[in-house]
């Protein structure tokens, strides 16, 4: 399976300043196949090649970062077309998809640049790559990771890396092919509860606390209403970097939460039982100053992480139909809109259980996870003659 490890590059002023200018030219470069490629009706990369290759080498691009820069182009509006077709851009004729569709793709001046072997070489003992920039191949830039990280890309690294520059500092993204570990027959089944005031619960007891993830989101909603009154540009760009900060945020809440759900069920054997998220957003009704902390991308990419982290850990997971698993008591079954006191307090009216509401769900999660799972593998066995 594939694994994507981010590394930080910590240039010197003269490497920094060399990568800058290259990510600056490879860019413009792009923008402007883009443009070629618009205006042609987006050819196939062999036909954008030859109306582009010749200016790209005489703006200072070696051969690699010619081709990159022309697959890179085509790519992206190979996504675009797919995202459109996906419905991503809304119906047709809406502004947002006439926005994308009638004119060339654009590049940020420091958007990800692909690179291949050719053009980049890791030297993991010494903590470095070799890297190809319009001002020749600059040596010895130290990069930094975890141990983890370094042994997977030492190990398992393949392919392209992406160099990128984000708020101030240069990455390298690299793809790395890592066999999945073998799944293993579950004892059990932990249930995962996606929630607001507990961003995850589980029935084994662990509570991610939305707390502190909810008052930063507060806070930079806060931030934001202050910014976007005023309008200037520097406003903006602050705007566009708190936005960028804020999701790196979450995402490195929800790695901290996948990693300690998919660490426990490996340990104890169990699978991971995860609603289906398709729908969360109509299923839960908020009030309005809930409904800010409540992202659904934010949802769906934890149980992304959860169900990559346990295919590496060889961990089963299933998704079980989210019906009900908030209204019924996993004490004895019984459903019941009424059960649901509140946002925390489960009370069953059948049994008189008590429980957090959150709680009482991921048990149901649970048992719901184990009944997919033994259906699944009754039909797995091939029947005995
Ligand atoms: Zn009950």
């Amino acid at each position: 399976m594939k694994v994507v490890v981010q590394v930080k590059l910590m240039p010197d002023a003269g490497q920094a300043l060399a990568l800058e200018r290259t990510l600056h030219v490879v860019n413009e470069a792009a923008n402007w196949v883009s443009a070629v490629a618009f205006e042609r009706g987006v050819p196939h990369v062999y036909e954008l090649r030859k109306h582009t290759y010749a200016e790209l080498k005489s703006r200072g691009l070696g051969a690699q970062a010619a081709q990159h820069v022309i697959k890179k182009v085509r790519d992206a509006y190979t996504t675009l077309k797919a995202n459109i077709r996906a419905g991503n851009l809304g119906k047709p004729g809406s502004r947002r998809r006439l926005k994308a569709e009638t004119k060339p793709i654009v590049f940020r001046a420091e958007a990800a640049q692909p690179y291949d072997d050719r053009c980049l070489s890791w030297q993991y003992d010494a903590g470095t790559v070799s890297v190809w920039t319009v001002q020749g191949r600059v040596k010895n830039v130290r990069f930094a990771c975890s141990a983890g990280a370094l042994k997977t890309l030492q190990e398992h690294r393949q392919g392209e890396s992406d160099l990128v520059r984000r708020d101030g500092v240069f990455y390298l993204i690299a793809t790395c092919e890592v066999p999945e570990a073998e799944r293993y027959e579950p004892g059990r089944f932990i249930g995962v509860d996606l929630g607001i005031a507990a961003i995850a619960t589980t029935s084994t007891g662990y509570k991610a606390a939305g707390r502190g993830l909810n008052r930063h989101r507060k806070r930079q909603l806060e931030l934001r209403r202050k910014l976007q009154k005023k309008r200037t540009k520097s406003a903006k760009r602050l705007l566009k970097k708190r936005r960028r900060s804020e999701k790196r945020h979450t995402a490195n809440q929800n790695h901290i939460i996948a990693k300690t759900i998919v660490t426990e069920a490996q340990r104890t054997s169990s699978g991971i039982a995860l609603e289906d998220l398709k729908g969360i957003r109509q299923r839960v009704r908020l009030r309005k100053p809930q409904r800010v902390t409540l992202h659904s991308w934010a949802f769906a990419q934890l149980a992304d992480f959860i169900a990559y982290k346990a295919k590496r850990a060889g961990v089963p997971v299933v998704f079980v139909d989210p019906a009900y698993t908030s209204q019924q008591c996993c004490e004895c079954g019984h459903i019941d809109n009424n059960n649901r006191v509140s946002q925390s307090v489960f009370c069953c009216r059948n049994c008189g259980v008590v429980a957090h509401a959150d709680r009482n769900a991921s048990h149901n999660i649970a048992r719901k996870g184990e009944a997919v799972w033994t259906a699944g593998s009754e039909s797995r066995v091939p029947a005995t003659p």
